[in-house]
């Protein structure tokens, strides 16, 4: 995070930064939902990126049956004022959802991998993809507080990290960023007294990657036996059940624990991998 703000301070002195523009909103019609941008800076280049990017993020939403209401993306103009709109800190995080809204840190001032800045198409084209992914991993979470929460606030907290991350994270498809099955089996044969589920919270601040990678395998694991309408009958249950674990289990027919159960077994013996060849 630290080297992110230096990069963007180094940036925003040597570039003249953002127009201001007044006026309404851009508002931008998607396959789903209404989605509207407004920016604390208004700047063209990014208005155009996330014209193009919003709609495209939004094709990915209509598994889930799209938003029902309006999400607006709120631009800030660096990290530190994304800290400030969300208030806590948020290392290493560009963007945060809330029902109605997604607070999202200027894309410009992100960093670059090494190399990317001196070829303009390339850092424009990978600019697009990321922007692109993570538009459909916060707007996953928007639809899913306005599926499962009761105004006025957002579910986020009722709703646990494997599921909500997991949930995010398979819609988005990235699955390539995160680890394995089997590197979290590995990591289960070291750490035998952890719950990747349960233990979440906590395993988020130690080994965000352990934690990440086991929500995106534990729901894919959900998705692939049960379905997409089971799991939007989780998330709606949560309205008329107000606890997770309730809406979990008439959902699917078993408790949470025993899912949790379904998936250290999947993973301590390696169901992921395919049969091989019998060896009588
Ligand atoms: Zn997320």
């Amino acid at each position: 995070m630290i080297r992110w703000l230096i990069a963007a301070l180094l940036v925003c002195g040597a570039a003249s930064c953002a127009t201001v523009r007044g006026g309404e909103p851009e508002v931008i019609e998607t396959e789903a939902g209404v989605i509207r941008l407004d920016f604390v800076e208004w700047n063209e280049e990014t208005s155009e990126l996330l014209r193009t990017a919003a709609p495209e993020a939004a094709k990915a939403l209509s598994r889930w049956g799209g938003l029902r209401e309006q999400v607006r993306i709120t631009v800030v103009n660096s990290h530190w004022e994304l800290e400030e709109l969300v208030g806590r800190p948020l290392p290493g995080i560009s963007a945060w959802a809330r029902r109605n809204q997604v607070i999202l840190w200027d894309p410009r001032w992100w960093p670059l991998p090494p190399g990317i800045q001196e070829n303009p198409a390339l850092a424009a084209r990978l600019r697009r993809t990321q922007v692109t992914g993570l538009l459909k991993h916060e707007l996953t979470h928007s639809l899913m507080f306005q599926r499962a929460g009761g105004p006025p606030s957002d579910p986020r907290n009722r709703i646990p990290f494997w599921f909500r991350e997991g949930m995010a994270t398979v819609t988005a498809g990235e699955g390539a960023q995160w680890p394995p099955p089997e590197s979290l089996s590995q990591w289960l044969a070291k750490h035998p007294g952890v719950d990747l589920l349960r233990d979440a919270p906590q395993l988020v601040r130690t080994d965000p990657a352990i934690a990440y990678g086991a929500a995106y395998h534990a729901f894919d694991f959900l998705v692939r036996r049960y379905g997409d309408a089971t799991v939007l009958q989780v998330v709606d249950g949560m309205r008329v059940r107000d606890r997770f674990p309730d809406a979990f289990r008439d959902a699917l027919g078993v408790n949470i624990e025993s899912f949790a159960t379904d998936f250290r077994r999947y993973l301590g013996w390696r169901g992921f991998l395919p049969a091989g060849p019998r060896t009588d």
